[in-house]
């Protein structure tokens, strides 16, 4: 059935036709804009969804790209390997101290991978483990073993007799000016120390910042008290640094900023500078030890067609090499946010500031909080018309732009959400 504005043949994700807006259409990105097909421009605040770490557009990364299409497109995994698959996992090894890498084609796989991996080497050690823990809040993805460690909820909703069990702790969020967190953390912590008595496979968490959930901080000493608990219990700790990793949290990755060291960490979005989809999964060299032997059965069969694509391998390079060249843009993005959060948080509407890197948030003052909150949609349209391209959670309001936004754009992100939240 043709409906104005809608492609015939086209099915967008996480999009309800009956009720949301026809998708715009988009001819161009350059930068921290967007172009439309009638010419508008708009400022990318979400750097589409998390993935478009430097820019549209980079050129750095396009060249890269396009000397490895000349060169190698693709190869199978398995019987071959080549000179990108192998620097990018020399440099990841170097900068996360995690040194085996896995390769999958985006955040949901490479969480999948960590949990297979994790589940996987304690049996192969002869002493399966029953129990994951995740916490409450956590969005990991979309696919089952993904779906089945976030939190359950409308997402889920459909699939829940097909998603495996696993146990949650609190996750004791906090924003500027809240007095109420040590309570939170101190309730959160005896419940994960009571949840580890059982013999637990691992623990999974988004470091510092849980994403789709709604843009949940926790404080730095908060992950370092659950990493103290999870090596005493002998489980596997799993980041899933999807949302954070390459420089969102101000330090390359969160874990590095919160002083923790995880055995598993899930890449994606940022890997190939929001190029190409490719996720990975590392691992430390011990993790990698449990899969090997002659025994039938330890083996990890798992992998995907397009397993350390050459072009995702380049960009990747391409992108590691910006973020090393500059890092000040990452560095340096929190001080950026600040003056402007800080004025915003003045707003009546405005409750919860938070901020982390390159990640500012805060909530609009509702009765009903969720992903559903109709509030969510009317920012997006009354910032839309001001050419500013956001997408709250809910009532939750972020920005997360790519690092080569300028002061101008960025001061107009803050001003249009200013005026959007007085026309509400
Ligand atoms: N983990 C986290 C923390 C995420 O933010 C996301 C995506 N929003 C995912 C996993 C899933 O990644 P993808 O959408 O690439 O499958």
């Amino acid at each position: 059935m043709a409906r104005p504005g809608w492609h015939p043949h086209l099915w967008h994700p996480f999009t309800q036709v009956a009720t949301a807006d026809p998708p715009l259409r988009v001819v161009r990105g350059e930068g921290a804009l967007l172009e439309l097909e009638d010419g508008r421009r708009l400022i990318d605040a979400i750097s589409s969804w998390w993935v478009t770490l430097h820019g549209h557009g980079e050129p750095a990364i396009a060249e890269a790209l396009a000397r490895q299409a000349r060169t190698l497109e693709q190869v199978g995994f398995s019987d071959f390997r080549h000179p990108a698959a192998e620097q990018l996992a020399e440099r990841l090894a170097a900068c996360s101290g995690l040194e085996r890498l896995f390769f999958s084609d985006n955040g949901s796989t490479a969480v999948e991978v960590a949990l297979k991996i994790a589940w996987q080497w304690w049996r192969n050690r002869g002493e399966p483990r029953r129990q994951l823990i995740a916490f409450d809040g956590a969005y990991h993805g979309d696919t089952f073993g993904a779906m089945a460690v976030g939190e359950r909820s409308l997402f889920s909703e459909a699939f829940e007799p097909l998603l495996f069990a696993v146990a949650r702790a609190p996750w004791p969020a906090t924003w500027w000016g809240d007095d109420g967190v040590e309570a939170r953390e101190a309730a959160a912590l005896e419940r994960l120390e009571q949840l580890l008595e059982t013999p637990t496979a691992a623990v999974i968490l988004e470091p510092l910042l849980q994403g789709a959930g709604g843009m949940a901080l926790v404080r730095e000493s908060f992950l370092r008290r659950v990493e103290a608990l999870v090596r005493a219990s002998g489980a596997l700790l799993i980041a899933d640094e999807v949302m954070t990793g390459f420089g969102r949290s101000g330090h390359l990755f969160a874990c590095q900023r919160a002083g923790i060291q995880p055995d598993l960490m899930a890449l994606s979005k940022g890997l190939t500078g929001g190029f190409l989809p490719m996720g990975v999964t590392l691992a430390r060299e011990a993790v990698f030890e449990g899969f090997i032997g002659t025994t039938p059965g330890l083996t990890l069969f798992h992998g995907h067609s397009f397993t350390a694509n050459p072009l995702g391998c380049a960009a990747a390079l391409a992108s590691l090499t910006l973020l090393e060249e500059r890092p000040e843009r990452h560095q340096g993005f929190e001080a950026r946010h600040r003056p402007h959060l800080e004025t915003l948080a003045r707003h009546p509407l405005v409750r919860r500031p938070r901020l982390l890197g390159s990640v500012a948030a805060f909530e609009v003052a509702t009765d009903a909080p969720g992903y559903l909150n109709p509030v969510g949609q009317r920012l997006q349209r009354l910032a839309l018309a001001r050419g500013v391209f956001l997408r709250p959670l809910g009532q939750v309001v972020y920005l997360l732009p790519p690092l080569c936004i300028d002061d101008d754009q960025l001061a107009r992100c803050y001003a249009v959400i200013e005026e959007a939240l007085s026309s509400l």
